[in-house]
């Protein structure tokens, strides 16, 4: 059972046309290749595919092993391929002659950009590590990832690919798209740092803005402020707000139908553009830049905000992993800066998204670096906020504390008065 399982796909290939359209010539090259690495042919089988789009098909076909198998398919539409050669090392290592295969095929059709992956398959000592390995993108070269035993829902949303899996150190975790969101058992890093540093700074924060945030979480942590008369939610995924509802109440403790709290279905840049409601906070919690919240990372967007604040109010978002995503912060830092007269760039360490996390305040006004510890404590004690996992007073002046590598991103915005 063990072995390696290699792919690769294959993409803006040179190759010869005929190993693309032609499965007498694509078969003939296999069996070479796969001769010249030793590996032993057992049996073959090759299809090709009709026409698409005036264009001749593509070929699909596999080479059995002895040692297990070759299987490939092109794509001649995209000038494209993928492979997969998977051997198994019960008597002996096949990794070398699997290696010798997959490289061969892929100097054969010159590809402009490949993707490999390798996999260690079967262990003869039973599963290495428990369940599903998922991983996620740091950035191009950098990956990080967890196993998750099982997968509780998968459902494709009007806008995103929805999952809720479970692992025993995060517990319920949703992900969005291919990335890890929110995890029962470790979102207090980010929803505490997403909401309190601003809240507290604030003297009086009564009505607040959530943009995203379907999960809950961050309305949770809003709630948690007596002074805080209503939390508004504008999500842009209904199916995120009701799984969210049935399925991580250990996050969101029911905030989402909280008499306080008004939860809204609808794209937040147009709920910004049109409400005549003003805020004193307007929290960010949305996905990636990458994702459909792109629209919502751009100055307009931050001008928008800034117009529903209230005189003394501030705007918190997420930016980026300073370390993995070092010109994302510093581009998202200087957009804000031409919006915002206080930028207050702070960060900390947030397991579930493999890296430390850079975080931000802005405000025309409002600099949380100069609020002292001891305001700080008072105000946790008059609002009666104990249960807090992750933030305190002295936590809030060491969140603002930045690493010269990330301070050094934009020095020339960053608030340094203490
Ligand atoms: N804590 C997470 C993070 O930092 O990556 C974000 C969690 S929350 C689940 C992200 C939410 O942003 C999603 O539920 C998604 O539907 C929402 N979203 C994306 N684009 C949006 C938009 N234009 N308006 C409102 N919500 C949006």
């Amino acid at each position: 059972m063990q072995g390696l399982h290699l792919t690769a796909d294959l993409y803006q290939c040179a190759g010869d046309r005929a190993f693309f359209v032609d499965e007498d010539a694509l078969a003939a090259l296999c069996r070479q290749l796969t001769e010249q690495s030793t590996l032993t042919i057992v049996g073959e089988k090759w299809v090709t595919f009709p026409e698409y789009q005036g264009e001749p098909g593509g070929v699909t076909g596999t080479l059995l092993l002895a040692e297990s198998h070759l299987a490939l398919h092109t794509w001649p539409e995209r000038a494209g391929v993928t492979l997969d050669v998977y051997v198994c090392n019960f008597s002996s290592d096949n990794s070398a002659k699997a290696q010798l295969l997959i490289d061969g095929l892929i100097e054969a059709f010159k590809p402009g950009q490949v993707q490999r992956n390798n996999l260690l398959r079967g262990d003869e000592h039973g599963p290495v590590g428990s369940g599903e390995l998922l991983l996620e993108n740091l950035n191009q070269h950098a990956v990080y990832g967890f196993r998750f035993p099982e997968r509780l829902l998968a459902k494709q949303t009007q806008y995103q690919y929805l999952e809720l899996l479970d692992s025993p150190e995060l517990g319920t975790t949703l992900r969005l798209d291919g990335c890890l969101m929110t995890a029962e058992n470790e979102e207090f890093f980010y929803h505490e740092a997403l909401v309190h540093p601003a809240m507290l700074s604030h003297p009086d924060p009564r009505s607040v803005l959530i943009i995203g945030g379907g999960d809950g979480g961050a309305l949770e942590e809003v709630l948690k402020h007596d002074t805080v008369q209503q939390a508004t939610l504008v999500d842009l995924d209904g199916d995120v707000i009701e799984v969210a509802r049935k399925h991580l109440t250990s996050i969101n403790r029911g905030a989402l139908d909280s008499p306080r709290a008004k939860v809204l279905v609808g794209d937040g840049a147009e709920f910004v553009r049109t409400t005549e409601q003003r805020f004193d906070v307007v929290l960010l919690d949305l996905t990636d830049p990458e994702t459909p919240a792109g629209p919502l990372y751009t100055i307009e967007f931050f001008e928008s905000c800034k117009a529903v604040l209230k005189p003394g109010g501030a705007v918190v978002l997420h930016i980026g992993a300073p370390f993995y995503e070092p010109e994302q912060i510093s581009s998202m830092l200087n957009k804000l800066g031409t919006v915002f007269e206080q930028v207050s760039p702070f960060g900390l360490h947030i397991p579930l998204y493999g890296a430390y996390w850079g975080l931000v305040v802005v405000s025309d006004s409002l600099a949380p670096k100069t609020v002292a510890a001891e305001v700080i404590e008072q105000r946790l004690v008059d609002r009666d906020i104990t249960d807090l996992q992750y933030y305190n007073s002295e936590i809030h002046g060491a969140l603002f504390a930045l690493p010269n590598y990330y301070k050094n991103l934009v020095p020339e915005l960053v608030t340094t008065e203490a």
